[in-house]
């Protein structure tokens, strides 16, 4: 049996959705559909979730809201049009969504709701496109199949006992067809999952069902080792194992949401990568172990800009019980999340991604608190900084590799703010300024792959 979930680019119109139905025409070990929002149908255009943001952002401000909801549908009104599907559902979509505004108070919970209405509207269109070519199927909403989540809007988490009423969809006869991106709370109100969010109901789903596989339908077919826009046709990576995924997701991976992992990894349920333009190719597979280790001990390299680094020098700190603890506290008091901690022996250095500063004071308050409550030799901000990160399975067991490394960013003069190795020992995290990142992601890809 498997899960199959379906990105927005394959998903934009009606002829990436004729193609979808051919994928599950010739699959009937497909049990259940999990479906994007429309994505964008070339560079200048808008995915409907952006759309629908837009929406909310509008009625906010107390602009006319016509316009917005005329292009939502707009959207929903070709594909239906193309694909010579029942108008009705256009009432229905355009009601929905009047509704929400006029009746939803609360503004997170009605983001949320307009949110959600991308994936939601999508499902019902494509059942019912699914039946008129032959495919026996049903829409399901999250709610229907009992996908309770907890109520952090925006940022919905699974509850644990959903899985056992999820999995009783193996009983529905034929496909089923649900809405990515959102599920229920207890009080029966719409949560939504992060952005991008449709990796983690798939995931739910297959991990619920047990499936044998959970296809994450994109528009590539592989993952590569090195992003293609900073080296030049980078090595197309078969078979990569949940926990360097996890590693190199963390900054820069796009192509599987970070979160979606953990229920297939508790489950080892494997993910196979498909394109929906090229349906044929088993592009990279995301495993538990992985066979070809000895070969490529690093499964690949990834790195992202938008970090920044306080760093806080105070003699003899080492010695002082509790000067941490306090100066996390400053952090956690202004609702910042920290990603590392490289500390010396008189200095600790705090990297956090900088666009929790955006539209704030909180780069004020965090120096203002840490000269008041620890009155440190001094601070220093570092700005416009990116991490990369090495990740694979075999680096516990070769040596050299962070030598590689090291040597990689001498060739290139480049200078290392900070190295860090987890203790999973799969991972290394390099901390360098941004406007180094493609070169030192060529040099040590050069290293590592060629
Ligand atoms: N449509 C949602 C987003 O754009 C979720 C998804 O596509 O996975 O974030």
């Amino acid at each position: 049996m498997k899960v199959a979930k379906f990105g927005g680019s394959s998903l934009s119109d009606a002829g990436q959705i004729t193609k979808v139905a051919n994928i599950v025409k010739d699959n009937p070990d497909i049990k259940a559909v999990v479906v994007s929002a429309p994505g964008k149908r070339n560079d200048d255009d808008i995915k409907v979730t952006d759309l629908l943001i837009a929406l909310f952002t509008n009625h906010q401000a107390g602009l006319d809201t016509d316009e917005a909801i005329q292009s939502i549908i707009a959207r929903y009104d070709s594909i239906i049009s193309d694909l010579e599907l029942s108008k009705e559902l256009l009432n229905t979509f355009e009601q929905t969504l009047r509704d929400y505004l006029t009746n939803i108070r609360q503004p997170e919970r009605l983001l949320d709701a307009l949110k959600a209405c991308g994936e939601d509207f999508n499902a019902q269109l494509i059942s019912e496109h699914f039946n008129n070519v032959g495919i026996k199927s049903s829409y399901r909403s999250p709610k229907d199949i009992g996908m309770i989540v907890s109520d952090e809007a925006g940022n919905a988490r699974l509850l644990p006992e959903s899985y056992d009423e999820i999995a009783k969809i193996k009983d529905i006869e034929g496909v089923i067809v649900v809405p990515g991106f959102f599920g229920y709370s207890t009080n029966g109100e719409i949560v939504t999952f992060s952005r991008g969010g449709s990796d983690i109901s798939g995931a739910i789903i297959a991990s619920a069902v047990n499936a044998d596989v959970y296809e994450n339908y994109t528009d590539v077919s592989y993952i590569y080792a090195a992003h293609p826009g900073m080296v030049k046709n980078p090595h197309k990576v078969h078979e990569v194992t949940y926990r360097e995924m996890r590693e190199l997701a963390y900054s820069g991976f796009g192509i599987f949401h970070d979160e979606a992992l953990q229920p297939l990894y508790a489950n080892k349920i494997p993910v196979q990568i498909k394109n929906t333009n090229d349906p044929a190719i088993n592009g990279t597979r995301i495993v538990s172990d992985r066979d070809d280790i000895q070969e490529y001990p690093v499964a690949g390299i990834s790195g992202d800009t938008g970090f920044m680094s306080f760093t806080i020098k105070q003699y003899l700190l080492n010695k002082e019980v509790g000067y941490t603890r306090r100066l996390l506290q400053i952090f956690e008091d202004l609702d910042l999340s920290i990603e590392h901690i490289p500390t010396g022996i008189d200095d600790i250095t705090i990297i956090l991604r900088s666009h929790q500063f955006e539209g704030n004071n909180k780069r004020e308050q965090v120096i203002n608190l840490i000269h008041t409550q620890l009155r440190p030799e001094w601070v220093h901000i570092e700005d416009d900084l990116a991490i990369i990160v090495v990740a694979g399975e075999g680096m516990r067991n070769v040596y050299g590799l962070a030598n590689k490394a090291t040597s990689a960013f001498m060739n290139k003069e480049i200078s290392l703010q900070m190295i860090n190795q987890g203790a999973s020992e799969i991972s290394m995290f390099f901390c360098i300024q941004s406007k180094d990142l493609d070169s030192a992601i060529g040099a040590l890809y050069k290293q590592y792959f060629e």
